[in-house]
């Protein structure tokens, strides 16, 4: 049996070698490294796939997420709504950019931003909502743009586990993830689904003002050359990355359905156990897996280090995504905020286990995998 792993970038690479070696020797050949042609090129193709009108490439999500936020043109203590139970980039954004997060609980079952807390938490200085699709799964974005539009918010959607994802309205328009707000973002950090060998990200929007001022922002604020009208950052993918990106982009449906593959494997396995409870399904969305993440039972839980031992002694990793909600980080605690306040988020943050996800999973992986993760439970 090949060695188990999180994620395992080598098989992937055997698979489609040719197409990033030439790629990649294009590139170096061209010797054209930043602001090359194969940009565009992938921009272009990615606008393609998701439907949005504009893709903006930067040099990562944390990036995207900042120069979204920076391109709506928010003042100092502005209050920008995001889920407490997420990856720290959502919230570190806000608080570099002097705004003021605000953080919100979760659903018990998708894991994803409660709506009626982002409800309640809106007050007169709220000027965004930032959901998550957190694991590759829609946050409700029905019901969030509602709210949006409802209370006059803007809707940046950190997509940067949830790219492939789809979203089906309830008149059946289908939207892909990051393009249903006034921006998404993406990131393509290597172990994403779309992952490129190095640091990588990319902004959506329909709105064509939005995407000139991105465009700007991520180019030290420059319209015209040596013109700055804006302050901006410097914040590009390069070209070997988007080679890299352009040859993986064709194969990202088979890659996802790869994973949905691995993780039906693991639903079946699960299911009807009272240990473990398999990840919740939103309705509306169609989930991508970035992370197949399943949640312990109240017994098992506060055991959950033991029984990743035990697969780890057998030769399986495992995560916790996240040991540690947003609101009881040290650099984000906060006199509004306490532990108890987000009982759904802390929960989770106590029970959840991550089980290797890639596209490279094989029914012998699976079944050893899914063998070893209900033994270890049941000892414990
Ligand atoms: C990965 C990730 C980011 C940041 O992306 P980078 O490319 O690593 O900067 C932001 N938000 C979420 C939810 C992520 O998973």
């Amino acid at each position: 049996m090949r060695k188990i792993q999180m994620v395992d970038l080598q098989t992937q690479y055997m698979q489609i070698k040719g197409d990033i070696d030439r790629g990649i020797q294009e590139v170096i050949d061209s010797a054209s490294f930043v602001k090359g042609k194969k940009v565009q090129e992938f921009a272009e193709h990615l606008q393609e796939y998701t439907g949005a009108r504009h893709v903006i490439p930067v040099g990562n999500g944390t990036d995207a997420l900042q120069i979204a936020l920076m391109s709506l043109g928010l003042e100092r203590g502005d209050e920008v709504i995001t889920p407490t139970f997420t990856f720290i980039a959502t919230a570190e954004v806000v608080a570099l950019l002097g705004l003021t997060p605000v953080v919100v609980d979760v659903d018990w079952e998708t894991m994803n931003m409660d709506v009626e807390a982002v409800r309640r938490a809106i007050t007169p200085k709220t000027k965004a909502i930032v959901p998550v699709h957190l694991f590759g799964q829609c946050a409700n974005m029905e019901e969030l743009l509602g709210i949006a539009a409802e209370k006059g918010l803007y809707v940046v959607e950190d997509a940067c586990q949830g790219i492939g994802s789809v979203y089906t309205f309830s008149d059946g328009r289908k939207a892909q993830a990051g393009t249903m707000g006034e921006i998404g973002c993406t990131s393509f950090f290597p172990s994403k689904n779309l992952g490129c060998y190095g640091d990588g990200g990319a902004l959506f929007t329909n709105d064509d003002e939005l995407a000139a001022r991105i465009k700007a922002i991520a180019n030290h604020g420059m319209m015209v050359r040596y013109h700055h009208d804006i302050v901006g950052v410097n914040s590009r993918l390069d070209t070997i990355q988007a080679a890299v990106l352009d040859a993986k982009l064709p194969h990202l449906d088979e890659y996802i359905s790869s994973r949905q593959t691995a993780a039906a494997c693991y639903n079946e396995a699960f299911m009807g156990n009272e240990d473990i409870l398999t990840p919740g399904k939103n309705a509306q969305s169609t989930h991508v897996y970035h992370q197949y993440t399943l949640r312990l039972s109240e017994r098992v839980a506060p055991y959950r280090a033991d029984i990743q031992k035990k697969l780890a002694d057998k030769g399986i990793p495992s995560m916790v995504y996240y040991p540690v909600p947003l609101h009881l980080q040290k650099a984000y605690q906060d006199a509004r905020y306490k532990e108890g306040d987000f009982p759904v988020a802390e929960r989770l943050s106590g029970c959840v286990m991550s089980l290797p996800m890639h596209t490279c999973l094989d029914d012998e992986q699976l079944r050893y995998i899914t063998e070893n993760v209900l033994n270890a439970v049941k000892e414990v």
